[in-house]
């Protein structure tokens, strides 16, 4: 039942010297580290631990009792997780009706009601509550500086858990005031044998292709369909479908679409001066003669438009013609006659 909240092999070290300190730990930490190498899942392993009431000897919750019930149905009532949150339905719509307006920032409101459940006092456990909040750099200028004051003055029994992706972009105020937890990153080989423990196949392609990110490697396995038939179409260069491209780019979300299309050209750029593709590991024998004939200039003005078009996507109807647009210049970037 707790499968999914087991913390990562790489994560062994980090953990345990925490559960060494389980009864003094400091009342803020955060755990930063870059995407994707499995913050969140410790995090919430950790939370889960912390509130249990008989943990194990290695300092995990035990699953089987009243706490970690109501953990893993996600109600327990010492425990709360903020993140941005996202329009779930817009998420889901295969209809392009509504806007994807996936937030990307933890409100004030959030972080306010977040002190009106520190204020309670705790259910069980000595008094443990666990405030989990998930990216940080998510706070605004508001609603860090709400987080600040309860960080300046935590109730007693209250453990904040930060994660952060990108932690420069914190508040050095809040940053001050938590213990930093640098979160390991796996090597490649122990990337590797949890992706095959997973089952994931092809996984040394797939984990190139998230830039080392297990995490993002396992999930883009699980929906690797749709990204697999871009990609054999963007390798086809000049006779590439601009129409369909466009529209297989947009099912995938504009965000998405754009980290795509980076990735693509940042391989082609590296295949132009004689690298070999750090991405498309697959793809190098295509990526390396469609580089050949690429117009260097026009690529650099392509991938300053993606930027615009990145931040200026508004409505899925507006982003399929701005990606229409600019797939149809990708498909031109081969076409010229000669090259210098
Ligand atoms: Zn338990």
């Amino acid at each position: 039942m707790s499968q999914e909240l087991m913390i990562f092999p790489w994560q062994h070290a980090v953990w345990a010297g925490l559960i060494a300190q389980r009864k003094t730990l400091p009342h803020a930490m955060l755990l930063r580290g870059p995407a994707g190498i499995g913050k969140l899942q410790f995090a919430q392993a950790l939370s889960k631990a912390l509130l249990c009431q008989q943990p194990q000897a290695d300092g995990h919750a035990c699953g089987v009792c009243a706490s970690c019930g109501w953990f893993a149905q996600g109600s327990h009532p010492d425990f709360r997780l903020l993140a941005p949150e996202q329009d779930q339905a817009d998420e889901d719509a295969p209809a392009p009706a509504k806007p994807t307006t996936k937030k990307t920032q933890i409100s004030v409101a959030q972080v306010r009601e977040l002190g009106g459940f520190l204020e309670l006092s705790s259910h069980h456990n000595d008094g443990v509550r666990i405030a989990l909040i998930c990216p940080a750099e998510g706070l605004n200028v508001a609603s860090a500086n709400a987080l600040l004051k309860m960080l300046e003055e935590p109730p007693p029994g209250v453990v904040f858990l930060l994660v952060a992706h990108q932690p420069q972009r914190l508040l050095p105020t809040i940053t001050s005031r938590c213990r930093k937890v640098d979160m390991p990153v796996p090597d490649m080989q122990g990337a590797l044998s949890w992706l095959n423990g997973q089952g994931v196949d092809q996984a040394e392609v797939r984990l190139a292709y998230a830039g080392g990110s297990p995490m993002a490697a396992r999930d883009q396995a699980e929906g690797s369909k749709p990204l697999e038939l871009i990609l054999a179409q963007l390798a086809r260069g000049a006779g590439a479908d601009a129409y369909s491209l466009a529209t297989m780019l947009n099912a995938l979300g504009m965000a998405e679409a754009m980290r795509v299309l980076q990735k693509w050209l940042y391989d082609l750029l590296a295949c132009r001066f004689a690298v070999q593709a750090r991405y498309h590991i697959l793809h190098n024998a295509a990526l390396q003669a469609l580089a050949k004939s690429v117009d260097l200039a026009q690529m650099l003005e392509l991938q300053r438009k993606l930027d615009d078009a990145y931040r200026s996507a508004t409505h899925p109807l507006n982003n399929e013609l701005q990606l229409e647009s600019l797939m149809l210049q990708y498909v031109q970037l081969f076409s010229a006659k000669t090259r210098t």
